[in-house]
């Protein structure tokens, strides 16, 4: 039996992976479960699949997780200590840890389960992005398995020859292409998108998601994020990255070899897919998503990013390209940026700006430790709110 932690049950991964480990309830064990601070959700998460351990990092939500479960009469342990997402994830006990935090807040924890060898099942890709050579080596040191969940890594390591996995060097690879569904606003103009709301921004074609991770797709800071992603998990410079725009969102991700093939992955747009083929890889789980009726879908779509409208996209590139701390300022500015546009602080088109402005104003520094990224991230986010503050369209 496989004992699992859900860092991030009650978001949008945590749910799907709960979908499908109840599916599986012979070959998974939720060893514990943990939140912010959606208190109700966890409650009844715990309920149903009965973890060793809850967590709720809010501390009004996590005293009222204490008394609903005692309420229940639940055998669960409710943690206290701020270091619980840490302990949980390097629990001796604990086989493979979901790391399903949205943002920064999921690195430590992350990191935590790296350091102590876990298998990890990697959806919060900000800490690849934050603190990749980091973490990847960390990874490395302990023997630890890192598995994407995100839905291109995870069809790029369905593609790729499966006894060398998660590494390019030597298989006979060219590029890796990832499709990008071109988010709510793909046909829109770059006049048009001065004036989107949060409402307009959250509306995604093809995916049910987070916000956070909603408004990165509107913008394609997704897809940024996701090609410094793949440049830490497959050890592939992002000159060997292409962004295919895929409107359908039916590929998920190709992978280009020497001799002219190019393999793709396809199915229905449902992270359960994804989050079991994680669980089980290299085998293949039932998911409860149906196959793809190739008929229904009738046509696959292609075009090429538009840099210009989606610049975005274009700072994650110079990010990767500057190294050092650029993608942690990249992330931090991002995440601060993202929420004062949710907000309604800033416009849509000032995310970038906004980025951009951190990009040049933080100076370059080697990330040695996780303290010194930590720093970086800090650092950005104080600079990132002092020019929301000059920018504030409500003040
Ligand atoms: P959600 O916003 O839906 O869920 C986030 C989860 O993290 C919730 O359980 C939330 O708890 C918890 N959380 C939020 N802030 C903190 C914090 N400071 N400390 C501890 N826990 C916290 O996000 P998603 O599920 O959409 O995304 C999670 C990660 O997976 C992101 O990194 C995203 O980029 C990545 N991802 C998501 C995909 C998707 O389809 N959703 C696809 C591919 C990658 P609470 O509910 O209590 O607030």
């Amino acid at each position: 039996m496989e004992t699992i932690v859900i860092l991030g049950s009650t978001g949008s991964i945590g749910c799907n992976a709960l979908q499908v480990i109840k599916l599986h309830q012979d070959k998974y064990k939720v060893f514990a479960l943990t939140a912010n601070g959606n208190v109700d959700l966890l409650t009844e998460q715990c309920s149903e699949f009965e973890p060793q351990f809850a967590f709720a990092l809010n501390r009004e939500a996590n005293q009222q997780l204490k008394k609903n479960l005692l309420a229940l009469n639940s055998k669960t342990i409710v943690l206290d200590d701020e270091n619980s997402l840490d302990w949980l994830a390097s629990h001796k006990e604990t086989n493979t840890v979901i790391s399903a935090i949205v943002g920064a807040a999921g690195l430590k924890p992350t990191m935590a389960a790296a350091n102590s060898g876990k298998k990890i099942l990697l959806a919060n890709k900000e800490t690849l992005v934050m603190a990749g050579e980091l973490f990847v080596k960390a990874v490395k040191q302990s023997n630890a398995t890192l598995i994407p969940i995100d839905s291109e890594h995870n069809a790029i390591l369905q593609v790729l020859p499966q006894s060398k996995k998660l590494n390019y060097k030597s298989n006979g690879i060219r590029k890796i292409l990832l499709t990008a569904s071109g988010g709510p606003f793909r046909t829109s103009t770059k006049e048009e998108l001065k004036h989107v709301t949060p409402k307009e921004a959250l509306r995604h074609p093809n995916w049910i998601m987070g916000k956070k991770i909603t408004i990165d797709s509107a913008t394609m800071m997704n897809k940024g994020l996701e090609v410094i992603e793949a440049c830490w998990l497959f050890d592939i410079p992002a000159s060997d990255i292409e962004v295919v725009i895929h409107p359908q969102s039916i590929i998920h991700s190709l992978v280009e070899y020497v001799d002219g093939s190019t393999l793709a992955q396809l199915g229905n747009p449902d992270m359960r897919t994804p989050i079991a083929y994680a669980l089980s890889h290299p085998e293949r789980i039932e998911s409860g998503v149906l196959g793809l009726d190739l008929i229904k879908t009738k046509r696959l779509d292609f075009e090429a990013p538009d840099l210009d409208k989606f610049p975005c996209l274009g700072l994650a590139y110079k990010a990767l390209h500057i190294g050092n701390n650029a993608p942690t300022i990249l992330n931090a500015a991002n995440e601060v940026a993202v929420e004062a546009f949710l907000n309604e602080s800033i416009t849509f088109n000032q995310i970038a700006e906004l980025i951009e402005f951190c990009m040049d104003a933080v100076e370059p520094q080697i990330l040695d430790s996780i303290e010194t990224v930590l720093e970086v991230d800090s650092k950005t986010r104080h600079l990132a709110l002092s020019w929301i503050d000059c920018h504030n369209l409500t003040s």
